[in-house]
């Protein structure tokens, strides 16, 4: 019996990356390529919270490699229920 695998393919040059088993799901998986994510020119982010800056190595970052905030996008007087 084979495994049911999940082809990935490069989201920007669709190149194809292989297979990883998609866990009883079939069909396209889509990721970036070592030479799609050299090429790309990802803008510099910067925390609202303690202002840092950095370079993301992915799209969206989910939180601040700084202070680990997952609210770097947003600033702190923008959470309500954080109230100290
Ligand atoms: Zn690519
Ligand atoms: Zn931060």
């Amino acid at each position: 019996m084979e495994a049911i695998k999940l082809k990935i393919v490069c989201a920007w040059c669709n190149k194809d990356m292989g297979t990883k088993d998609g866990q009883g799901v079939s069909g396209i998986s889509h990721g970036i390529c070592p030479e799609c994510y050299s090429k790309m020119d990802m803008p510099k982010r910067q925390c609202l919270r303690c202002g840092h800056e950095w370079e993301p190595r992915t799209p969206k970052p989910i939180q601040c490699p700084k202070c680990h905030s997952p609210y770097w996008q947003t600033a702190r007087k923008e959470i309500i229920s954080e109230t100290s």
